[in-house]
């Protein structure tokens, strides 16, 4: 949890600068869990809202791209959901993307005016201690006032842990304040919850390009923000000095805009992968879909926005993350015409299913890696002989660009019950038997910011059937 305190008086023009109406609690769904926005204190002379995550541990794990630290224990069992980091910052841009880009409807001087402003974290993992938060925010002007959680009160032996409570006070325009915190809030922390690609870099620009050039620890903190990758890091230096001091904010305000919400939202590959395979769906001209090995239901979720889809059909082996798709797409209150849109199956893609015949298109995004050798075979047959849909579209890692994932030890796969992971060229190559044994014609492309050396993180192949029978 993260408060943020005016004492400007009138203290609830707070709610203006922030576009957020404090007689309301405010919630979004993200990626990771539920964000909430409220105001926990609303008078003249005092206001604080207070923005709360409610982390989901297992949809971390889930949406993970790469494996984090500690293994598979360390996938489920961690500090990510009681630590303020790239979470919260993924929030802020989510609730607070107009007062960061300095506007504000009914407020526009009050924007512009430096205030007083105070945030209060109540727990953030710091890398490099007490010595680089100080580092940091002084620089900046900030009033800095920490507070080091012990790591187990019953056990001082243990020593101290990395752990903060951390307040800071400053005068100065909400921009400012929320733009340092967006973008310091993971460098101390030290980890991105989501692909770190070149997007990032921009992001970086955007929010840090007319005071980062001039801070003492520019280097630490650009290459901390791009997750200690070397080659953006070394670019985003470049342009940090290029840029240095001459950004016009109005210029590039609209533009702005769209990109906050293309890289928050879009930012994660695997949401790049799910969009980019809407697209291709649309393009099909498809109108009844499955979706095999659904997982939660994210893609079905995506597609039932989309009038041209007027049925899904999503099949999965597990039961339990068929439970967590119904909850994700609220079958409980669902309206009777969206039920009729709408199907969960429960079954395996290795066995022929009557149930899968005569849709026009089928996605299975992110599955075939899960099968072992024989099993793939068996859904070879089960989807290009039997249920053969018009499209197909199949994607899967590209194992290639692992070796840029800062976080993957060398020579493991992204996901411990991943059983094989592929190069571009063993995929095309399996695609192109598939196509030509069951008489569709195939197209392979990369999904995500793509590397020279290494291509896309992600591939996709299309097929489209070319024989009937
Ligand atoms: N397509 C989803 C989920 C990918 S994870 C997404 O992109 O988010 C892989 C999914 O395949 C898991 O939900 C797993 O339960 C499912 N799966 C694995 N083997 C399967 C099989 N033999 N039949 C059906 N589903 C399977």
């Amino acid at each position: 949890m993260l408060t943020l305190t005016t004492t400007h008086k009138p203290a609830t023009d707070l709610g203006f600068l922030l576009h957020k109406n404090p007689a309301r609690m405010h919630t979004a769904e993200l990626s990771f869990g539920a964000a909430h926005l409220f105001y926990s204190e609303t008078n003249e002379e005092r206001c604080t809202a207070a923005l709360m995550l409610e982390i989901d541990p297992i949809r971390l794990v889930r949406g993970q791209t790469t494996s984090g630290e500690g293994g598979l224990f360390g996938q489920y069992v961690n500090d990510r959901p009681y630590v303020a980091s790239s979470f919260v910052s993924a929030a802020m841009a989510e609730f607070f993307g107009t007062a960061m880009g300095g506007r504000s409807k009914e407020r526009p001087e009050l924007a512009d005016t430096e205030i007083p402003l105070e945030v209060h974290i109540s727990v953030i993992a710091v890398r490099g201690g007490e010595t680089f938060l100080q580092e940091l925010f002084t620089p900046l002007g900030y009033e800095i006032e920490t507070y080091r959680l012990p790591l187990q009160e019953k056990f001082p032996e243990w020593g101290d842990g990395h752990y903060f409570a951390l307040t800071l006070r400053k005068t100065t325009r909400i921009k400012e304040f929320l733009n340092h915190l967006y973008v310091l809030i993971p460098v101390l922390d030290d980890g991105k919850h989501y692909f770190v690609g070149k997007a990032e870099i921009e992001k970086l620009l955007h929010r840090a390009g007319d005071w980062l050039p001039t801070h003492p620890l520019k280097d630490e903190i650009t290459s901390r923000y791009l997750r200690r990758q070397k080659v953006l890091t070394r670019e985003a230096l470049a342009r940090l000095a290029e840029d240095s001091g001459d950004t016009d904010p109005d210029e590039t305000e609209i533009g702005h805009d769209i990109e906050e919400r293309m890289v928050e939202r879009v930012l994660s590959l695997h949401d790049i992968r799910l969009n980019q395979v809407v697209e291709e769906l649309k393009k099909s001209g498809a109108e009844r879909m499955l979706d095999l090995g659904c997982g939660e239901g994210r893609l079905i979720q995506l597609l039932l926005k989309e009038k041209q889809f007027q049925e899904v059909a999503g099949m999965d082996v597990s039961l339990s993350v068929l439970q967590r798709a119904e909850r994700r797409l609220h079958f409980d209150t669902m309206s009777e015409k969206m039920k009729e849109r709408v199907r969960l199956l429960h079954g395996s893609l290795v066995y022929r299913d009557r149930r899968l015949a005569g849709y026009d298109a089928a996605a299975i995004v992110e599955v075939i890696e899960h099968l072992d050798e024989a099993r793939l075979a068996a859904l070879e047959r089960m989807v290009f002989e039997f249920a053969k849909p018009r499209t197909v579209i199949v994607t899967t890692p590209n194992s290639e660009y692992n070796v840029l994932f800062a976080t993957l030890p060398s020579g493991t796969m992204r996901h411990k019950d991943h059983r094989f992971e592929w190069t571009r060229a063993q995929f095309s190559e399996w695609a192109a038997r598939v196509a030509a044994t069951h008489g569709y014609t195939v197209t392979t492309s990369g999904i995500g910011p793509e590397d020279e050396t290494h291509g896309a993180p992600s591939q996709m192949g299309v097929f489209v059937r070319s024989t009937h029978g």
